[in-house]
């Protein structure tokens, strides 16, 4: 898919708009969800123009996946969260009502989130 530079995670990562950064390195950028849906809502975005998990996963170096993952896992330690639980989350395309077409994950937690699938 074609990548939209526009998009706001676009604009955040060349610096246009502000956002509340918890963590950075060459490969990924996190960040809080300006809108959390939990005591910890944080959102983890790779550094390269990938629209949504499935450009990501075909598209990025192994080392881009693999530096983009440990990030994430830096991430939910460094929130605290490692030890009560928190769930990964990334919505690709329309039935999973992705907003933001630059592929993202959602670290939640910091309360117990209920049962996701039966
Ligand atoms: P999606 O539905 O998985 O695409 O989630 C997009 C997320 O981005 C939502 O949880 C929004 O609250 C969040 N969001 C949108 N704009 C911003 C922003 O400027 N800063 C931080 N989070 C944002």
């Amino acid at each position: 898919m074609i990548y939209d530079r526009s998009n706001i995670f676009a604009r955040i990562l060349r610096g246009e708009i502000p956002c509340k950064k918890v963590y950075e390195d060459p490969y990924a950028l996190a960040f809080h969800d300006i809108n959390p849906q939990a005591p910890t809502h944080i959102l983890v975005i790779p550094k390269g123009p990938f629209t949504s998990f499935a450009d990501f996963s075909s598209q990025a170096t192994i080392e881009e996946i693999a530096g983009f993952v440990r990030a994430a896992g830096l991430v939910a330690r460094q929130a605290g969260v490692e030890d009560s639980g928190y769930r990964l989350l990334a919505n690709h395309g329309p039935d999973s009502h992705q907003e933001v077409p630059h592929f993202h994950i959602h670290i939640v937690g910091g309360k117990p989130l209920g049962k996701l699938l039966a």
